[in-house]
């Protein structure tokens, strides 16, 4: 029976899944995914973990009985899913339940980059309105602005419509183009970012795209370029991006994610053409309880049906028992 099998839930998450786990399966908390925090006895209890913090290949290896990881997000970079596979040890995570709220997210972090609104607020905020009168008309515009989607995804696609409905002309980069996609394909990040000037990236934090917006990529971007990041922090030199926005290199920049979060470089938080928000792509209360319910589906109807909703590709083809 289902009441009889542990799942551990690592480091702070969504409330809904603890309290939903509990209902089913016997819960366990742990602050962060580090085995020497597990006694022996619990190690070889442990059959599922729900988590949003890193799990690295020690921990995996600690948990003999370990059969599945759920991964609240739909990145998964902070799990070591290769080597789950190697365990057959399947890895979930939350596609599609919040593709629309990122892509909203996306939309107005590129308004707001572009048409400065933050600082207009402050502006009425501090009465400079009254004793200043006006704010200052934006040198930007989103008028005659191409887009160009660094990861036409679930959720470039999501924001590619949206740029559609404003108005903006799209192309985009991936590995691969993708089929019946009447948007221009380039074959090269660069090669996108000189044929725009609004480059939005949301891929994954992966190995293969650590570090792609780097310093040629902003140059070919241009003067009047915005670059807009909702994906992951490590797709980007960060250093190189700041440089880039101090020397006007590009115009200005709009980033959800950082490399090394919480921690913002301050070469970023002095710049005043950069709009900087804390990772809220997802972060309302429905997409959120969306993804939590995402998660503990996965684990129920791994335990009960012997297979899971929402496999990452690495782990597809692992099976049950
Ligand atoms: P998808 O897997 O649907 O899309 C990812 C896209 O990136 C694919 O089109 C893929 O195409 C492309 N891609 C992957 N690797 C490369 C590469 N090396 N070079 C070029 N293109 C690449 O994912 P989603 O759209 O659902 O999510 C994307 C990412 O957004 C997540 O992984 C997550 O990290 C981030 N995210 C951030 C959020 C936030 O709060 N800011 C919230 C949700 C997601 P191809 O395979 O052909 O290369």
């Amino acid at each position: 029976p289902l009441s009889e099998m542990t799942v551990l839930v690592v480091g702070e998450l969504n409330k809904r899944i603890p309290a939903r786990l509990a209902e089913r399966f016997r819960v366990v908390r742990v602050d962060r995914g580090d085995p020497a925090l597990l006694s022996e006895e619990l190690r070889a209890k442990v059959r599922g973990i729900a988590a949003m913090a890193p799990i690295d290949a020690a921990l995996i290896d600690s948990l003999p009985k370990l059969e599945i990881i759920a991964s609240f997000g739909v990145g998964y970079d902070g799990v070591n899913a290769r080597h789950a596979a190697t365990r057959k040890v399947m890895v979930t995570n939350t596609p599609d339940v919040l593709t629309e709220e990122v892509a909203d997210t996306a939309l107005g972090l590129l308004i707001n980059t572009v048409r400065e609104l933050s600082r207009a607020e402050d502006w009425l905020r501090q009465g400079r309105w009254i004793s200043e009168g006006h704010y200052r008309l934006t040198p930007l515009t989103l008028r005659g602005r191409k887009a160009g989607i660094f990861g036409m995804g679930r959720i470039g696609l999501a924001i590619a419509r949206r740029l559609e409905a404003l108005g903006l002309s799209i192309a985009y980069h991936n590995r691969n183009p993708v089929e019946g996609l009447g948007y221009a394909y380039h074959p090269t990040l660069k090669g996108l970012a000189g044929a725009v000037d609004t480059l939005i990236a949301v891929v994954p934090g992966t190995v293969s795209t650590a570090r792609a917006v780097n310093a040629e990529v902003l140059e070919a971007l241009g003067p009047a370029g915005v670059f807009v990041n909702i994906g992951r922090g490590s797709t980007v030199d960060e250093q190189a991006l700041a440089r880039a926005l101090a020397d006007g290199t590009i115009a200005a920049a709009g980033l959800d994610v950082f490399a090394d979060e919480p921690n913002v470089p301050q070469a970023l938080l002095d710049l005043p053409n950069a709009t900087l928000l804390p990772h809220v792509g997802s972060a309302s209360v429905h997409t959120r309880d969306a993804m939590a319910d995402l998660v503990v589906d996965n684990l129920v109807s791994w335990f009960a049906e012997g297979r899971p909703l929402t496999a990452v590709p690495e782990t597809a083809h692992v099976k049950a028992g």
